[in-house]
């Protein structure tokens, strides 16, 4: 036999738990370079700096044949 609970849980003990699942919002704080706004604590998806260093070199995007070649 399947395990059966032993008492039905009422709507208003079920609901107050999923009440809870919803998740943070999310830090957004403009970029210190381009002011763009980005996630506290990742590199800026524009200009690709963090902490005023350039860290990752942003790429313009091109024909999407390249994205093609990427996936496949
Ligand atoms: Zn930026």
């Amino acid at each position: 036999m399947p395990p059966t609970p032993k008492k039905r849980l009422a709507k208003a003990r079920t609901r107050s738990r999923k009440a809870n699942w919803r998740l943070p919002a999310l830090t957004l704080i403009p970029c210190p370079k381009c002011g763009n706004l980005r996630l506290a604590h990742h590199v800026c998806p524009i200009c690709g700096t963090y902490r005023g260093m350039e860290v990752v070199e942003i790429e313009v995007k091109e024909a999407k044949k390249e994205k093609g070649k990427e996936a496949g």
